[in-house]
């Protein structure tokens, strides 16, 4: 598995790898660690409990993969970058 400059601990350790599919995927492929993602797959299952979200539905997978960019440090495609 390639190394990765990590987008959320900034340390250029072991990817990811490809863990979701689309666009999202590809980013947390070039631009997460595995020990990042690792804990969001933790953290994700409280947010998705908390939530109450199924992730069957596309609306409540749009949400949780907002969960998931605010939580690795990727921000959404189109967003202006807050200053
Ligand atoms: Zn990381």
């Amino acid at each position: 598995m390639a190394d990765v400059n990590c987008a959320r601990c900034g340390i250029t350790r072991e990817a990811a790898g490809r863990v979701l599919p689309g666009p999202l995927g590809d980013e947390i492929e070039q631009r997460i660690c595995a020990e990042c993602w690792a804990e969001w797959t933790q953290r994700q299952i409280r947010v998705i409990n908390h939530y109450a979200l199924q992730p069957v539905r596309k609306e409540d997978r749009e949400k949780l993969y907002e969960f998931t960019r605010e939580f690795l440090n990727l921000p959404t495609e189109g967003a202006t970058p807050r200053t």
